[in-house]
């Protein structure tokens, strides 16, 4: 290499999220140091991707070279490696921006969840991605040289750091386009300055690279005086893994694979790969990842597919392939329907990708159905990190919902330990006799709603109900009406209707109860008033003494009070009192003569059931007094 002028030199700074990051990938990545390759030949190959998609329009950007590819050589002595490519290049611009800042949203609340603790870290930081900054893991000094493709050879960029606080940038010349660069290895890892640990590493991590990767070919025994242009020789596959037939793809080249399009450092839990021949001709790869991004809830994270056309890429994150609901899903499409020049905005309206979409989610729906089955366990990691994800597929895909609700687990009356762990398949087979509905409860909390008041009759006659506990949940009831012809019930909702699962005597012995008790419904009526839509007697209860409901058409309460903190008007609604004619609080109540006594102990019931439901009392100085006036007559 020759020394070339260095002009317009400056030094910057790092943003403060890169300096972090080079921090803790230095002090937490070592024990996989070897991936810094990988990253590097990732960007190389997209690099190469954005030339041939740009040079379709504008063919001059080829400089008359077509041949695209990846070199990498070494040099033991002077402990570098350098690696060079003819892709798309960077500016300037592009090098202060991309080499000195990370412009992914959420970094900064990312890195302030990071432990100090190694082990944690490097997981959570794998969950990020690293890309360049990786080369920092074995290098102490690392110099890039670049010229974007269609620029002139004197607009060559220099760009050099340490990896500390700072880099510096200038302008030289650069002939070729595309990008070298050249890391000065710490002398520890001068291990890396070898061509059998480079094909090796290149083996293991890179062979899936459509790029060539060349290596300089070594000459065995033969002694050199002068040094000569060495023979360069590929030593991966080079050919795009998705055009390759499903029987000759390893799961270890699949799985390699998916690090580079999903920028994860961890393998997918599984993947589905189909080429679809006939009246649309396209193939797809797709991976269900092992774990959510640290960015899955925000709103402009990056998502989709990689988008090819013929093998030629087209663009990063298509996202008009797959439902929202499905934004997790990792991997790549390639058509040979659809024109080399198709935009986002032809992507939007062209009915080509509405027909694929379709069946690219049917895909991913029979994928996740095939991993419930086959491998439970690794289900179970899957629903945790993407179930809160899954829920929102009843309202926004109609047209497979009864599929999505039976992808769905939820926590039961069955389970303890409140996990999400059930389905409504499991939920169906363990029905008692002349049950023909699923019945469940929302609420706050696992803790809240397992001991409501609203699972006693259903403990008594041993029926399951399932736990509903995660924001979404009441909205996904909304949408969730029926699954396998049988509908669901929200236990706490309405004139609870237990079917055939009440006997007649059970239904008869109830009216009579209803009866006897109209006195006591009437006087309680007269006391809370407004404050109810209605009083009845319970047929819910076997410890409580009374319980609110809400009305059949009524918001729940996670919905309105998800509603309220959204600042949005919500509707008022009153609740139904029921009471338990059999508890002796009640008995006492009914044979109350003093008004007022009972109208202070009314009370306190009410707002005792209304703390029961997760709700917040109107007015709870008035309930302690009440309580308090209560209890210093009991010990009077
Ligand atoms: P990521 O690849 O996840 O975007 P990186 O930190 O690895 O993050 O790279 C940042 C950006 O730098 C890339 O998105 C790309 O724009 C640019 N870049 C990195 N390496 C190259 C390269 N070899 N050729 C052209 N651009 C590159």
């Amino acid at each position: 290499m020759t020394m070339s002028v260095e002009t317009q030199k400056e030094t910057l700074g790092f943003q403060t999220e890169v300096k972090q990051l080079l921090h803790l990938m230095i002090h937490s990545l070592y024990s996989n140091k070897e991936i810094f390759l990988r990253e590097l030949i990732s960007n190389a190959s997209d690099a190469a991707d954005k030339l041939r998609f740009e040079a379709l329009a504008r063919p001059e950007l080829l400089e008359g070279g077509a041949d695209l590819k990846i070199r990498i050589s070494f040099d033991k002595d002077a402990r570098t490696i350098t690696l060079e490519d003819n892709g798309i290049g960077m500016s300037r611009e592009d090098v202060i921006t991309h080499l000195g800042t990370i412009a992914k949203s959420g970094t900064a609340d990312f890195l302030k969840n990071l432990s100090g603790d190694q082990k944690k870290d490097s997981h959570l930081i794998g969950q990020f991605g690293v890309g360049f900054y990786s080369a920092f893991i074995v290098a102490d000094q690392v110099d890039v040289y670049s010229r974007r493709a269609g620029m002139p050879a004197s607009e060559g960029v220099h760009w050099s750091s340490r990896g500390e606080g700072e880099f510096e940038v200038a302008t030289v010349d650069k002939p070729e386009r595309g990008t070298r660069i050249v890391l000065h290895l710490k002398a520890e890892e001068s291990e890396f300055a070898d061509g059998w640990r480079l094909r090796n590493v290149i083996k293991k991590y890179s062979d899936h690279i459509a790029l060539p990767i060349e290596l300089p070919k070594e000459h065995h025994g033969e002694e050199k005086d002068e040094p000569v242009e060495p023979e360069w020789e590929t030593v991966n596959r080079a050919s795009a893994l998705w055009t390759r037939p499903r029987a000759e793809v390893k799961d270890e080249e699949y799985q390699e694979f998916y690090k580079h399009v999903a920028h994860d450092f961890e393998n997918p839990l599984a993947w589905s790969h189909n080429k679809v021949e006939g009246k649309l001709e396209y193939t797809s790869l797709l991976y269900v990842p092992g774990r959510a991004p640290f960015d899955l809830y925000h709103r402009e994270a990056p998502r989709g597919l990689k988008l090819y056309v013929q093998r030629v890429f087209i663009m990063d994150q298509a996202d008009e392939f797959l439902p929202l609901y499905l934004r997790f899903i990792k991997g790549v499409v390639d058509s040979n329907d659809l024109s080399l020049n198709v935009s986002r905005e032809i992507l939007q309206k062209d009915p080509v990708i509405d027909s694929m979409k379709s069946a690219l989610t049917k895909r991913v729906l029979d994928m996740l159905e095939k991993l419930a089955k086959d491998k439970p366990d690794d289900y179970k990691t899957f629903w945790k990190a993407f179930g809160q994800v899954l829920k929102e597929g009843p309202a926004e895909d109609f047209a497979n919902k009864e599929k999505i609700a039976g992808l769905l687990r939820f926590a039961s009356t069955t389970d303890a330990s409140g996990e999400q762990s059930v389905s409504l398949g499991d939920y169906i087979g363990r029905m008692k006799d002349g049950q023909d509905k699923i019945y469940y409860l929302t609420g706050e909390s696992h803790a809240q709603v397992k001991n409501s008041p609203h699972l006693e009759v259903f403990r008594k006659k041993g029926i399951e109900v399932l736990l509903l506990t995660d924001r979404i949940d009441e909205w996904l009831m909304s949408y969730l009406t029926e699954f396998d012809g049988k509908s669901f019930v929200d236990v706490a909702r309405g004139d609870l209707d237990l079917g055939k699962l009440d006997t007649e005597e059970d239904k008869k012995a109830q009216e009579q109860v209803a009866k006897a008790k109209e006195g006591l419904v009437e006087r309680l009526k007269q006391v809370l008033g407004e404050q109810v839509a209605e009083v009845r007697v319970s047929h819910r209860l076997t410890d409580s003494p009374a319980i609110l409901a809400i009305g059949e058409q009524d918001l729940g309460l996670q919905m309105r009070q998800i509603l309220e903190a959204s600042g949005q008007k919500v509707p008022e609604s009153k609740p139904i009192f029921e009471i338990n004619p059999e508890h002796p609080l009640i008995e006492k109540l009914d044979a109350e003569p003093d008004e007022d006594r009972f109208g202070d102990l009314t009370h306190i019931l009410f707002d005792q059931a209304a703390l029961a439901a997760g709700d917040s009392l109107k007015d709870p100085a008035a309930y302690v007094q009440r309580l308090n006036k209560l209890l210093v007559e009991m010990s009077a």
